[in-house]
This record gives C-alpha cells, sequence and structure tokens, in this order.
C-alpha cells in the first residue's frame, strides 16, 4: 500500500502544524507555491552543481509529481560538464534530465532545490536571473533566500523532507520511484541516519519511504558500498600524504592522481569520511582538484567549531558541521588561508 495525500494517517505531522507551531516555512509561502504551480503548465526545476543525493533526489521526486499533474517539466544541474555522478545512476526519472544549454533561457517558474547560494545554481544561475518566478526550496541555514518565493527551512535534516511536503501539498502520490529519490537525498545528508540531524521526524520519513517497497540494501550499496578499482589507489595517494596538525586532519587529490586511474571527480565524495575518522582532530578537510584545475573544498567538524563559518569567509558555505567552498589558488595557498580563518572561527 503507498501513502496518498487522500488518506493521510501517515502524512508528516509538520504537514498540519502553523507556524506558531516551530514550522519556520508559513503555511501563506506553501499556498503560494502551490498557486504558483498551478498556473504553469511548464516548470523547470534545478538543483545545486556536481549534485548529490539530496539535490538530484528532491529535484526527481518534485519533478514526477509535476509530470503526473501533466506539467512539462525540465530539470537540470548547471555543470560546465554535465554528467549525473555514477553513484546516483541509479535515481529514476533521468530522463527528464536536459542539459543545460537545452534548459529554457528565461522560464516562467523555476524551482530551485538544496542551493544555498545563488553561486550554487552554477550555469543555470543566468536563467534564474531572467525566470519571472524562482522557488527556493532548502534546508541551509546559511541561505538567506535568493528567490521570489523562499521554502527555507534550517531544521530540515535533508531538502527531500521539503521535497516531501511539497509532492503531499501538491496531491501526489508517495509511489516507489519518488520514495527511491526522496530516501537517497534522506540518507545522503544524514549520513545514514548517523548525524545529529536525524530526529524523529527523520526517522518516520523514511518508514513512509520503506513502506512503498524501495530496497534500502540495494540503495545503501550504490551509495556507499562500490567503486572502480582506481578508487583505492587514488585514496592511497590521499591517505599517504594525509597531516595532522593540531586538531586538523587534511589532504588533497589533484586530477593527476585521478588521471593516472581514470577515476571521475564526483568518485572522491566519500574520501572525507575516512579523513574525518582521525580522533586527535576536531576538522577535516579534503581538497579536491575538478576537471577544470580548480579546488573543491569538503570541510567536516565533530561540533565544536563552525566550519560553515570558515566556507562562508572564503565564498562557500553549508552546515555547522559539514561545508565546502571552491578554491582557484594551490594547495598551499589555499590550506594557509583555511588555517587563518579557522583560527578567526574558533
Ligand atoms: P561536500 O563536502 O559534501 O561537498 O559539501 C558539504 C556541505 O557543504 C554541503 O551541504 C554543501 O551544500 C556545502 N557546500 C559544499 N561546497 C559548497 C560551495 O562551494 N558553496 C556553498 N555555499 N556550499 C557548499
Ligand atoms: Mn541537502
Amino acid at each position: 500500500m503507498t501513502p496518498d495525500v487522500r488518506d493521510r494517517t501517515d502524512r508528516p505531522a509538520s504537514l498540519g502544524r502553523r507556524p506558531a507551531d516551530g514550522c519556520p516555512i508559513p503555511e501563506a509561502s506553501w499556498d503560494r507555491a502551490l498557486r504558483l504551480i498551478g498556473r504553469h503548465d511548464e516548470v523547470a526545476l534545478a538543483c545545486h552543481v556536481n549534485p548529490d543525493g539530496d539535490a538530484l533526489g528532491s529535484m526527481l521526486a518534485v519533478a514526477f509529481v509535476l509530470r503526473s499533474m501533466g506539467k512539462r517539466v525540465v530539470a537540470s544541474f548547471g555543470d560546465r560538464h554535465f554528467a549525473v555522478p555514477r553513484l546516483l545512476g541509479f535515481l529514476p526519472g533521468q530522463e527528464m534530465l536536459v542539459p543545460p544549454e537545452e534548459y529554457p533561457a528565461a522560464p516562467e517558474l523555476m524551482i530551485v532545490f538544496d542551493c544555498s547560494t545563488f553561486e550554487r545554481v552554477g550555469l543555470l544561475g543566468a536563467n534564474a536571473a531572467s525566470a519571472r518566478e524562482v522557488i527556493v526550496v532548502d534546508h541551509h541555514p546559511s541561505n538567506t533566500g535568493f528567490g521570489t518565493l523562499d521554502l527555507i527551512d534550517a531544521n530540515a535534516a535533508a531538502t527531500a523532507m521539503l521535497a516531501e511536503q511539497l509532492v503531499y501539498r501538491l496531491g501526489g502520490r508517495l509511489d516507489r520511484d519518488i520514495a527511491i529519490c526522496l530516501y537517497a537525498g534522506l540518507v545522503t545528508d544524514t549520513g545514514s541516519f548517523r548525524y545529529s540531524s536525524t530526529t524523529p521526524a527523520v526517522h518516520q520519513m523514511a518508514a513512509r519511504l520503506v513502506a512503498t517497497g524501495l530496497r534500502t540494501d540495494e540503495i545503501a550499496r550504490e551509495l556507499w558500498d562500490r567503486s572502480p578499482f582506481g578508487y583505492l589507489k587514488v585514496l592511497a595517494h590521499a591517505l599517504e600524504r594525509v597531516t595532522l596538525e593540531g586538531g586538523l586532519v587534511w589532504t588533497y587529490v589533484s586530477r593527476v592522481d585521478r588521471a593516472a586511474y581514470g577515476l571521475p571527480y564526483s568518485e572522491l565524495e566519500g574520501i572525507i569520511d575516512i579523513v574525518r575518522r582521525a580522533d586527535e582532530a576536531e576538522v577535516a578537510v579534503v581538497l579536491k582538484e575538478d576537471d577544470h584545475g580548480d579546488w573543491q573544498v569538503s570541510t567536516r567538524s565533530k561540533g565544536t567549531v563552525d566550519v560553515a563559518a570558515v566556507c562562508a569567509a572564503l565564498g562557500g558555505g553549508g552546515h555547522h558541521n559539514a561545508a565546502g567552498y571552491t578554491s582557484y589558488e594551490t594547495v598551499e595557498e589555499t590550506m594557509a588561508k583555511f588555517r587563518r580563518e579557522l583560527r578567526r572561527v574558533s
């Protein structure tokens, strides 16, 4: 049995809540979103560049329900080299994706998922700037809102939690395809229900999703338990040069490292989870050189240091315990600036 908006014994508790009850998105904002969507036949969806499970999963889940409502839907993300990361290849609905160059130049209605800043929209930023209406659906505390309508809940563990609400509010059915997309978002952003963001509401949502019959074992394997062989070699290089400086543990992966084993950039996501294991460190950093020679900096904190504040000062953002930014300098210069900001914040 799949949950449905019309027999809602299992709908999210937050659905019936008013702002006064602690739900930070006012009912009036949801109502406005439904009206905007209701009066547009075509809806353009976008998520952040180099999408993770929460970004792509949230976008595709909403794409499914909009399509089932008879809307024309385009969905994309603004990367220069448009490709779905291998580990998200199992997500259904990818036939709705178009590369940025095929995206409407000035959409009447655009919905943007999991983007903490306008910059995270990447190449589609120009389209968003020309859109008549932009709905921002996000859960990053640093997001100050850059849409004509913002649906931002910094207490949500994942954008997928807001996407689920949108699915229900649009009258959609939680079928297995939608559930797989939302589950990918939920497990990605809670680190498989390990992070402090894992509230009862997270587990209740997971229960609704699992009830559709999705295979949690298969999804976990796709997301975390497989890699090309070259990953092991690249990881070995990264670990060989890992450095512990006081409470900071860090390393880097260059594109030369990756090229030697034909490893795509998107395969590097899990390295930070290994590096941050070091008990001696409070903060972990992995510098990942992308195909353009820019360094994507992943940072993690164990709780006392606000890495989002450090990253925001360096042009990025994120969450208190997980944040990032892009550096256009060398490894040495990047780390020198990072240490300086870290000292300032801690
Ligand atoms: P990751 O290290 O997994 O790429 O990113 C960790 C967190 O930092 C994510 O929540 C992501 O949204 C945020 N983040 C990563 N890179 C950037 C960036 O360049 N700019 C901003 N604003 N946030 C980022
Ligand atoms: Mn997210």
